[in-house]
C-alpha cells in the first residue's frame, strides 16, 4: 500500500497558541520555558492529529518559533557577527534578535531582512552570508524535535531546507556569489545527516525548492556536486523535496541526483506527472504531492485517482507515496468548528487536516479498500455540487467585463501633465511626508472591535470608538506636521478582509489563520463566486476623516492583485479574470472617493510581486494582467486626483518595467531594512513618477533615530529628483505602539525638513 505523509504542517495552532505565547514571552511576561513548553505542546498535538488523520509518517523540524529559514541558518551556524555575543550569552534572544531586532540600553541590533517565500505570502528571514563564511552543524533543535517525535511512537522524518536553496536564499553582504559557498557548506550538511542517522532516521526531507527555478549551468552543476557529496554521507535516505512548480526542463537533472526519492507538486504542475513517472530510476521512490498544500478545496477524487492510478502503473505501491502538494503551512488546521460557513461552502472545503484524511482516502482506495471508496464516492458528489451551484456565478458581472474598453485602464494624460494640476491642487513642499495607511491598533480599539462582533457593542456605541481614533489620529499628523494625512484604518481588522466583508462572492471562516511571519497570521478569506460590490466600502470614514482637516486626507484601498494574492481563490475560474472583477469593484469604489472630496487615493498592491511565477517564461502575462487589473481599478480618475500605491518586501529589479506601467503619481516602497538597496531597480530604470522610498523599519520594534532617517533620504536624494522624492515608512503602523510610532514619525518629520533644507 502507498505510504501517506505530508511536507510540513501549520506551526502557530489552532487557536494561535504560538502567537500568544510568542508574543507573551517577547514582552516579558512569559519566559522561555513557558515558550518552549507550548511549542512542544503543539508539536505534539499536530503530530497526533496527522496521525488520526492518516499519515503513517511525520516531518519534524517543520516546527519553528519564527521562521524555518532562520532555523536552518542557526542549524548551519550562519550567524551574522552583530549577533554573536548574544548567541553566545542567550542564543533563544539572539535568535529573535536576527528575526525583529532588538533595542535595549546596551544593544541595539537591527534584525534580518524579510522577503517572501516563493510566490506565498509566507515570509522568511534572509540569511547574510559573505566570503569565507563559516558553517558548523549545530543540530540541537533538529535531533531533540526528532527524538520527541520517536519517543512519542511517531515515524519522524526530519525536514531541512536543501543547501542550494538555502544559498540561493541567502543574501551576501559583499557582492559576492553565495554559490561559492557551497564547498564550505557542505561539511556542515553531511554532519546533520551523520548525526540524523545516528539518531537512527531513516529518511531525511531535503527541500529544493529552487530546482523548480529556471538554473543555469552552474547552479545545475552545484546541485550535482552536492548532493553527490551528501549522499556519499551515509545519512538516513534523502527524499529531495520540490513544490510550486514544475521541474521541467531541471527534470533530467532532478532524477539523475542520486537520492532515494524524489517529491513532485502534481497540483500546480499535473502536467509532468508522465514525465517523472517515465524519467524517474525504478529504485526510487516517487512522492506524489497530489493534494493541494497551497488552497481549502476540496480535491476531486476523479482527478487525483487518475493520476494515482497512472503512477501506480508504473511504479510500485511500496515505492509510491501520497502526500500533499508542499507543505501545510499555507492552509489552516482544521475546518472543524467552521460553523458559520454556509453548509454548502463547508461541504467544498478541505483544511490541513481534513487534507491528510483525504490522502489517506487515496491511499486505502488505491489498495481496493471499498470503504475508502466509498467515501471518495461521496466526495464526488460534494465537488460536483460545487461546479453546478448558480450562487456562483453573476450574470452581470460577467457582462460588465465584457464590456470593459481599453479606454477604462488608462489615465486621461501623461504624469507629467498629472503632476502639474496635482501640485496646483495641493501644493505640497518639496519632500512630502505621509504614512503607509494604518496607525496604531490599540488594546482598547481591538477590545471594542471583538466585542462589537460578538453583538455585545452597539454600532452606535463602536462608531463612536472609531472616530475618536480618527480624530486622535488627524490630530496627532497634524501637530508633528505630516503633510498628506491617513485616517488610521482603525475600522480595518486587516486590509483584505475588510473589503472582503463587504463585497459579494467572498466568505469568512472562523479559525482560518494563516502564518504570515513570525507571530503574524492571517485569515484569508475565500473567493468562492463572481465578486460585485453592493455598496461603498470606504467612502464614509474617508469623508468623515477628512472633514476634521484641511491638509489632504488620503484614502486607503486594497488593490485587485492583493485582493487576489491574499485569498484563498476558487479554482473554477482563471485566476486573471477573479482579479479583473476585484478591479472593478474597486474602481467604482475610487470614483465614489472621488466624488466625495478625496483628492488623493493609495491602492496598495503590497502582493504585486509575490504573484510572480516561478518560472520566467510565464512572468509576462502574470504581470500583464495584475498591471491591467491595477489600471482598471487606477484608471477612472480625473489629472487632479492624485493615485498612490504601495509595496512592501519586494525585489523591484525584474519588475521594474510593470512598476511603471501602473503608473500610480506615487508609489511608496520597503527599502529600510536593506538600506535603499531595493531603490537601484528605479533609479536604474530612471523610474519617472513620486516616490516614497521606506525610511523607518515598521517591522522591528526599534525606534529609528533623525540622524539615521536623515541618511537614507540622504542616499535616496543622491539617485532620485528632489521633485519625486516622498518621505514616508516602510510600511503600515498598525503593529506597532502609540509611543514608539510619535517618536519615529517625529523624527521622520524632522529629517524631511533637515533634508528640504539642502534641496
Ligand atoms: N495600508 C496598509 C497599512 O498601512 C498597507 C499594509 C501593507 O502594505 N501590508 O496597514
Ligand atoms: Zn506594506
Amino acid at each position: 500500500m502507498p505510504h501517506v505523509t505530508y511536507l510540513g504542517f501549520p506551526r502557530i495552532g489552532r487557536r494561535r497558541e504560538l502567537k500568544r505565547a510568542l508574543e507573551s514571552h517577547w514582552r516579558g511576561e512569559s519566559s522561555a520555558t513557558e515558550l518552549l513548553d507550548t511549542a512542544r505542546d503543539l508539536r505534539h498535538r499536530h503530530w497526533a492529529l496527522a496521525r488520526e488523520a492518516g499519515a503513517d509518517s511525520v516531518p519534524v523540524n517543520d516546527f519553528s518559533l519564527y521562521d524555518h529559514v532562520l532555523d536552518t541558518a542557526v542549524l548551519l551556524d550562519a550567524i551574522p557577527d552583530r549577533y554573536r555575543a548574544l548567541d553566545a550569552a542567550d542564543p533563544l534572544a539572539a535568535y529573535f534578535a536576527m528575526a525583529r531586532g532588538v533595542q535595549t540600553a546596551s544593544v541595539d541590533l537591527p534584525a534580518l531582512e524579510m522577503t517572501k517565500w516563493f510566490d506565498t505570502n509566507y515570509h522568511y528571514l534572509v540569511p547574510e552570508l559573505s566570503t569565507g563564511q563559516r558553517f558548523a552543524a549545530r543540530t540541537d533543535k533538529l535531533i531533540g524535535e526528532f527524538r520527541e517525535a520517536t519517543a512519542a511512537g511517531h515515524l519522524g522524518r526530519p525536514v531541512v531546507l536543501g543547501p542550494i536553496s538555502f544559498l540561493r536564499l541567502a543574501k551576501t553582504t559583499d557582492g559576492s556569489d553565495a554559490l561559492a559557498l557551497l564547498d564550505a557548506i557542505l561539511p556542515a550538511y553531511v554532519d546533520v545527516l551523520t548525526a540524523l542517522a545516528a539518531e537512527g532516521a531513516a529518511w531525511v526531507q531535503i527541500d529544493e525548492p529552487c530546482l523548480a527555478l529556471d538554473l543555469d549551468d552552474t547552479a545545475r552543476d552545484a546541485y550535482r556536486h552536492a548532493y553527490a557529496t551528501l549522499a556519499a554521507a551515509n545519512g538516513p535516505r534523502i527524499l529531495l523535496a520540490t513544490y510550486f512548480a514544475a521541474l521541467d526542463d531541471n527534470l533530467p537533472l532532478a532524477v539523475s541526483l542520486p537520492v532515494a526519492g524524489l517529491h513532485v507538486d502534481l497540483v500546480r504542475a499535473p502536467e509532468q506527472l508522465e514525465a517523472v513517472a517515465q524519467a524517474l530510476p525504478t529504485d526510487r521512490v516517487l512522492s506524489a504531492g497530489v493534494v493541494d498544500g497551497r488552497n481549502i478545496w476540496l480535491s476531486d477524487p476523479g482527478k487525483v485517482m487518475g493520476q494515482l492510478r497512472a503512477l501506480s502503473a508504473r511504479i510500485a505501491d511500496d515505492r509510491l507515496w501520497v502526500a500533499t502538494s508542499c507543505s501545510l503551512l499555507h492552509v489552516p488546521i482544521d475546518l472543524t468548528g467552521e460553523n458559520d460557513l454556509r453548509s454548502s461552502l463547508r461541504d467544498w472545503l478541505s483544511f490541513a487536516r481534513q487534507k491528510i484524511a483525504e490522502l489517506r482516502r487515496y491511499a486505502d482506495a488505491l489498495a481496493g479498500d471499498p470503504d475508502a471508496m466509498n467515501a471518495l464516492a461521496r466526495q464526488s458528489e460534494r465537488v460536483a455540487t460545487r461546479a453546478k451551484s448558480s450562487d456562483v456565478v453573476r450574470v452581470d458581472v460577467r457582462a460588465r467585463l465584457r464590456q470593459l474598453t481599453p479606454q477604462a485602464a488608462q489615465r486621461r494624460s501623461g504624469y507629467s501633465s498629472r503632476v502639474v494640476s496635482q501640485r496646483e491642487r495641493f501644493g505640497l513642499p518639496e519632500l512630502p511626508t505621509t504614512t503607509i495607511g494604518s496607525f496604531p491598533q490599540t488594546q482598547e480599539l481591538r477590545k471594542a472591535r471583538s466585542a462589537y462582533r460578538a453583538g455585545k457593542l452597539d454600532t452606535a456605541t463602536y462608531e463612536a470608538v472609531l472616530r475618536d481614533d480618527i480624530t486622535r489620529a488627524v490630530r496627532f499628523q497634524e501637530s508633528i506636521g505630516i503633510d498628506v494625512l491617513v485616517h488610521g484604518e482603525p475600522e480595518r481588522n486587516d486590509m483584505v478582509e475588510y473589503f472582503g466583508e463587504q463585497l459579494d462572492g467572498y466568505a469568512f471562516t472562523a479559525n482560518g489563520w494563516v502564518q504570515s511571519y513570525g507571530s503574524r497570521c492571517v485569515k484569508p478569506p475565500v473567493i468562492y463566486g463572481d465578486v460585485a460590490r453592493p455598496e461603498p466600502m470606504t467612502v464614509r470614514w474617508s469623508a468623515y476623516a477628512q472633514s476634521l482637516t484641511q491638509r489632504p486626507m488620503k484614502g486607503m484601498l486594497t488593490g485587485p492583485v492583493t485582493m487576489l494574492q491574499w485569498s484563498f481563490v476558487r479554482d473554477d475560474l482563471p485566476r486573471e479574470e477573479v482579479c479583473r472583477q476585484i478591479a472593478l469593484a474597486l474602481r467604482d469604489e475610487v470614483h465614489d472617493l472621488e466624488a466625495a472630496g478625496i483628492g488623493i487615493i493609495q491602492i496598495d498592491e503590497p502582493a504585486l510581486r509575490e504573484g510572480l511565477p516561478l518560472r520566467r517564461a510565464e512572468w509576462a502575462n502574470y504581470l500583464g494582467w495584475a498591471v491591467h487589473a491595477f489600471r482598471i481599478a487606477a484608471g477612472g480618475v480625473s489629472d487632479a486626483t492624485q493615485i498612490h500605491t504601495h509595496m512592501c518586501y519586494s525585489e523591484f529589479n525584474d519588475i521594474i518595467e510593470s512598476v511603471a506601467a501602473m503608473d500610480a503619481d506615487v508609489i511608496s516602497i520597503e527599502t529600510s531594512r536593506s538600506r535603499m538597496e531595493l531603490l537601484d531597480a528605479f533609479t536604474r530604470f530612471r523610474y519617472p513618477n513620486g516616490i516614497g522610498p521606506g525610511v523607518y523599519d515598521i517591522h522591528s520594534p526599534r525606534i529609528p533615530s533623525e540622524d539615521e532617517m536623515a541618511d537614507l533620504l540622504t542616499k535616496a536624494l543622491a539617485v532620485l529628483r528632489p521633485d519625486q522624492l516622498w518621505v514616508n515608512p516602510d510600511c503600515g503602523l498598525k503593529t506597532r505602539g502609540w509611543p514608539e510610532v510619535e517618536s519615529a514619525l517625529k523624527a521622520m518629520v524632522s529629517a524631511a525638513e533637515r533634508l528640504r533644507a539642502r534641496v
